[in-house]
């Protein structure tokens, strides 16, 4: 049977059983899946040098006659190969450690290319353990730009090489989906010839544009999905909301402060996408302390004004009894208590701060006599059904699992309606633009970029590992003139990985030996809810001085008293995520101090906390954290199949631009013109759906 992209690699000659496993393990089963498994790197040996022009330590690749081919044991009994390379210019001594069997593939007399680094030692001039292969012009492993394969589940590169060099001309099966006037306005190389240079370059510039083909297309199906699920959205109805200047003003006066510019534009977009029947979808992106509450706020006004119903979710109780008391007193403000606001989730259920029963509080939303629920996810499992649903705000929404973000995706709880609700998510995390572009495709975004001009900056600095009595010494004044500190670690228990700090043991530490006459508490995730709620009560009271402390306090808690956050482990964390911690601090009017410790002080880790150091604006930490370590699973990359990506760069702008310029010239047309396109938009879309 001839072969066909289809075909199972355990067809293939020199794939066994046990090499087809562990191809499977790398997710390879068919030649399609082999072909798509891309090298990672390359060693470039395209120049073949004479013997005379070879120099000490620099990698080259020479082409000869093996003059002399033999093997002996050392006295440890471990066999050596020593052999001679010789061209018209001289010779070089070949030498390979444990590899008996290279005697059957080597004799004297043999034409061959090797490929290594010449060194000097007691076997005097030699290259030990080249790579090699009989003369030919089909050179597989030398004399070419070599594409090296991770070596993992047990296949050499060297073996994935041979294989895929074989299957090689089956790219000529490869279908190019694009057709060939966009082909042609991007410059792109033919998908299958993309796929044949990408293993086996002819040279530099080949590969290049081979890259540049295949990082293409990654970034066009992400953000061409983007696009048509964003168009599918827009049909929908959604109440609209006329924007009533008078309510807006009566607002922005009674707050305790002024709005700043970033703020007002921040309302005023989302104000104007809810006076429209499609329904709004808005991410509102700002650093920690920025002030999205009060803007959503905006959004809620507009909404209960015109008698509709909204629903506000954040990603813990904490964040949510916390948001349920300022939007309250926001509110009241305006609707002078007639409005009915309810707290919804594990262990609350309040209607205007009284204590209800669960049930009661789902009868009354079910009846239409809630105008605003504020809650966490439990609310996607309990309520099902809220009519006349007018806006729901998500807060932190990144913070919600993918589960949850499914359930609102389907948004079962609103389906009574003929009109949908507008929607507003918030997130701290700053997304660097190229990353909100692909990730985020589908939203509007609106960014505040500006901070209350009331806020002090925070003084950052890394404390080496000596100074840790002098830090405590300090925390120790600052708590004395009546501040309060967080302390966070990476983990909850002592675990096995040596040295890293822990919540429980740290607290233990700081409790009885450290500030034996202060009060340390401590809060983890593990902890019950009432328990964790009682902690940051006493702790926003003033009753606790240390908090020692999880990642749990990352997001959102106010505590305008509490002046130092001093992190333990910090090289544990992404910078953005360091970034959140640091804006614990620094809400009050004293100045506030974020201390960081690490116990690894490799150069990049310093680096990246000098980095942290250096700056406090979120956004340029979060582009720095994705230059370093990528877009991780931080933003939901993993549902928008960015996660996938093996070749596009997420900090590349051009190729971004081009992909993102393509998609729109894309969505001019019928798809259906062009099926073989349309069928991969399809696979596409339904693969990253059931990720
Ligand atoms: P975040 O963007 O992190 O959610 P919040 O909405 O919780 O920030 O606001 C943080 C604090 O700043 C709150 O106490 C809020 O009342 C206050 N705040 C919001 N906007 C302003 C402003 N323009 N000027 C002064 N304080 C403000
Ligand atoms: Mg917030």
């Amino acid at each position: 049977m001839p072969q066909t992209l289809q075909t199972s690699v355990r067809d293939l000659f020199q794939v066994g059983p046990i090499q087809t496993k562990r191809l499977a393990k790398l997710g390879i089963s068919t030649l399609n899946d082999l072909l798509y498994h891309f090298p990672f790197r390359y060693e470039d040996f395209s120049v073949v040098k004479n013997i005379a022009e070879i120099s000490m330590n620099e990698p080259a690749c020479l082409r000869g006659t093996l003059t002399s081919i033999g093997a002996r044991q050392t006295r440890s009994r471990k066999s050596i190969i020593e052999a001679l390379l010789t061209d018209d210019t001289g010779s070089i001594k070949l030498v390979w450690f444990n590899q008996p069997y290279l005697l059957k593939n080597l004799s004297s007399g043999d034409e061959i290319v090797v490929c290594g680094t010449p060194q000097f030692n007691h076997f005097g001039p030699h290259i030990a353990s080249p790579e090699y292969e009989k003369a030919s012009d089909n050179l597989v492993h030398t004399g070419r730009i070599v594409p090296i394969y991770p070596s993992t589940e047990r296949l050499s590169s060297k073996w994935l090489r041979s294989v895929i060099k074989r299957q090689l001309s089956l790219t000529r099966l490869i279908k190019d989906y694009f057709p060939a006037e966009l082909k042609k306005s991007y410059n792109l190389m033919d998908l299958g010839k993309s796929i044949q240079e990408i293993h086996f370059p002819r040279t530099q510039q080949t590969l290049a544009r081979a890259r540049y083909r295949l990082g293409f297309d990654e970034l066009f199906f992400v953000l061409l999905a983007a696009k048509r699920r964003r168009a599918a959205y827009q049909k929908q109805k959604a109440y609209a909301f006329p924007f009533d200047k008078k309510i807006a003003q009566q607002f922005v006066h009674s707050l305790a402060f002024t709005l700043t510019n970033a703020q007002k534009k921040g309302a005023w977009e989302i104000l104007q996408d809810m006076e429209k029947s499609q329904p709004m979808n808005r991410l509102l992106e700002g650093d920690v302390g920025s002030g999205k509450t009060v803007v959503a706020t905006m959004g809620i006004i507009s909404c209960l004004h015109h008698k509709k119903k909204a629903l506000f979710m954040a990603p813990t109780e904490i964040l949510a009894c916390q948001h349920e008391k300022s939007i309250s007193n926001m509110l009241s403000k305006i609707f002078h208590d007639s409005r009915h606001i309810a707290l919804f989730s594990h262990s609350y259920a309040t209607v205007n701060g009284k204590k209800i029963s669960k049930e009661l509080l789902k009868q009354k939303i079910k009846h239409n006599k809630i105008d605003l629920v504020i809650g966490t996810h439990a609310i996607l499992y309990n309520i099902k059904h809220m009519r006349d649903l007018g806006l729901v705000i998500v807060d932190e929404q990144h913070r919600f699992g993918v589960n949850q973000r499914k359930e609102l995706q389907n948004r079962e709880f609103q389906q009574s309606a003929s009109c949908i609700p507008h929607f507003l998510s918030m997130t701290a995390t700053p997304i660097p633009r190229t990353l909100a572009l692909t990730l985020y495709g589908d939203l509007d975004i609106s960014i505040i970029d500006e901070m209350p001009t009331n806020r002090k900056s925070i003084q950052t600095r890394i404390v080496p590992p000596k100074k840790r009595d002098d830090a405590y010494k300090f925390i120790k004044k600052q708590i004395t003139i009546g501040r309060q500190a967080f302390v966070i670690c990476p983990l909850i228990d002592e675990s096995d990985t040596l040295g890293v700090k822990s919540v429980t043991v740290e607290h233990k530490k700081l409790h009885s030996d450290i500030f034996p006459d202060l009060v340390v508490e401590k809060l983890h995730g593990k902890m019950k809810s009432s328990e964790k709620q009682r902690i940051i009560t006493a702790f926003s009271k003033g009753l606790i001085d240390i908090l020692v402390s999880t990642s749990v306090v990352e997001v959102g808690i106010d505590i305008p008293n509490a002046t130092i956050m001093m992190i333990e482990g910090a090289e544990r964390f992404g910078l953005a995520q360091l970034h959140q911690f640091r804006g614990r601090v620094g809400r009050g009017v004293h100045q506030s101090f974020c201390l960081l410790f690490s116990d690894g002080y490799a150069p990049e880790t310093r680096a990246r906390l000098k980095a942290v150091e250096q700056s406090t604006n979120g956004f340029e930490l979060a582009q720095k954290d994705l230059e370093l370590r990528g877009p991780g699973d931080l933003y939901g990359s993993r549902q928008s199949g960015v996660q996938n990506f093996k070749i596009a760069c997420l900090t590349d702008q051009t190729l971004i631009a081009r992909a993102e310029s393509a998609t729109n010239n894309i969505a001019h047309y019928d798809i259906n013109k062009w099926p073989l396109l349309a069928k991969k938009i399809e696979t596409f879309e339904r693969d990253v759906h059931f990720e």
